[in-house]
């Protein structure tokens, strides 16, 4: 049986970080700020594989009070994530994801991101959709104060 998730983040954008969306870091004049590394596109996808295990979210598994975390690059969460999908003998179907950035350009950016998310996950990239959107200029998305992601993943659980 299949079943599906779905995830949500938002981060803000501050100076004085790296910007990183799905594994990539992105050159910018801004990054995402975040107790990890803040990359909005993993944690939606995270969300998602763990909605679907019917688990808790990613706060509750890699809180952010937990110096452990700081910093950290968030496709460690994405490969702990995996690993409870195993350990649930359970197979990831597939997963699918919208970053809604104002800017940068995230096109360019898709292959490398597939892959990161396909390495993490054991998946193959066909079986992994990420799309960018703007926001049209509206909102906090649209005046570059932040970057938000959603996702939904399938597992084929037992
Ligand atoms: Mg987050």
């Amino acid at each position: 049986m299949v079943h599906v998730g779905i995830g949500y983040d938002v981060h803000q954008l501050v100076a004085g970080r790296k910007l990183v969306l799905g594994g990539v870091e992105i050159p910018h004049t801004q990054g995402l700020e975040g107790h990890s590394d803040a990359d909005v596109l993993l944690h939606a996808v995270c969300d998602a594989l763990l909605g679907a295990l019917g688990e808790g979210d990613i706060g509750h598994f890699f809180p952010n009070t937990d110096p452990r975390w700081r910093d950290a690059p968030s496709r460690i969460f994405l490969e702990a994530v995996a690993q409870k999908v195993t350990e649930r003998q359970s197979r990831i179907v597939n997963v699918d994801a919208t970053v809604i950035a104002q800017a940068p350009k995230i096109y360019p950016h898709i292959a490398a991101m597939k892959k990161c998310i396909a390495g993490a996950l054991n998946l193959a990239e066909t079986r992994i959709g990420i799309k960018a959107t703007t926001n049209e200029q509206l909102g906090f998305i649209g005046r570059e104060e932040g970057i938000a992601a959603m996702a939904v993943a399938g597992i084929d659980r037992p």
